[in-house]
């Protein structure tokens, strides 16, 4: 095994490296545990294609890659599909054309102080909470593809992938839980990306000091003062929230401007 030579990177950035290596690793790990799709994995599987092929703010070829899976899906009239063609599609004939999703997986936001820690999850909540902010920052984009006009539409398919997909099965009932508890009450784009957010601070609080704590990156209530001053305030001695501020951090945190193709191949 080589050694990794940590990658230098800045705090207050994205980095499309880290949703790249994601997309990467749930095609081509995550989803080969699942011999074929049928039913309502296979709703969810086009679900999430859709959403991403429609709301990430990719690469040119990665997008395209995507919105080509997407046709490829829609327009494929059969009930089960083995996981080997998805993967055949994603492999070979993306590259034939010259689509590209990397290679290799790159966590550089992401990279943790030993391999095990961090990577794939980190990426998979960077991933959705770009996506809750393209969503509100787009509201067209989702224009006939079935999931328009929901507010909840990124949340949705975010809690049915993590359900029958994602690899932690504890995480997933921990996500199933919160999502049972409150989402409902979601009533705006704006206020998708501020439930997520706060349901990660929930996670993160949670997990504070946990095995699973990379000693490096101490789970902390995000975005820390340093990142936002405006998001903190005090209010009769006690930490609060200014969530117009967050939203609008937020906004502009996972917004395309602010990531960075730094370490993309
Ligand atoms: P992460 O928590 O993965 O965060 C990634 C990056 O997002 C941070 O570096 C920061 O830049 C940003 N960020 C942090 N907080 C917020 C926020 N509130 N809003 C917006 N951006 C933020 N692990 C368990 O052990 N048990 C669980 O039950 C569990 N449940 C999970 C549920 C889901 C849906 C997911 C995606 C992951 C879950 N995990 C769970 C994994 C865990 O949450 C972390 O992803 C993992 O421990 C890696 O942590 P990290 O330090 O890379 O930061």
């Amino acid at each position: 095994d080589s050694v990794e030579v940590w990658k230098e990177f800045d705090k207050s950035k994205v980095y499309m490296a880290d949703m790249e290596s994601g997309l990467h690793y749930l095609f081509r790990v995550e989803l080969a545990s699942h011999q074929t799709l049928e039913g309502e994995e296979l709703k969810t599987f086009k679900d999430f294609v859709t959403v991403v092929a429609k709301l990430f703010p990719g690469r040119q070829s990665v997008v395209k890659l995507l919105e080509t899976l997407l046709e490829w899906l829609v327009s494929l009239p059969l009930e089960r599909i083995p996981y080997d063609a998805i993967l055949d599609l994603v492999n070979n004939k993306m590259r034939i054309s010259g689509m590209f999703l990397s290679e290799k997986l790159q966590w550089v936001g992401c990279q943790g102080s030993r391999p095990e820690l961090r990577g794939y999850p980190c990426s998979l909540w960077t991933l959705f909470h770009t996506l809750t902010v393209q969503a509100s920052l787009r509201p067209d984009a989702l224009a006939n593809t079935g999931l328009e006009e929901d507010p909840l539409a990124v949340l949705q398919t975010m809690r049915r992938y993590i359900r029958s997909f994602f690899g932690c099965r504890e995480c997933g009932q921990h996500f199933e839980a919160m999502a049972k508890e409150s989402l409902e009450q979601v009533k705006s784009l704006d206020e998708a990306v501020l439930w997520l957010w706060r349901k990660h601070n929930q996670v993160n609080s949670r997990l504070a000091g946990a095995l699973s704590e990379d000693p490096h990156f101490p789970k902390t209530q995000w975005p820390t003062p340093d990142l936002c001053p405006a998001c903190h305030e005090e209010q009769e001695g006690l930490h609060v929230w200014n969530e117009n501020k967050v939203l609008a951090f937020l906004k502009q945190h996972y917004s395309s401007g602010n990531i960075s193709p730094k370490y993309t191949s």
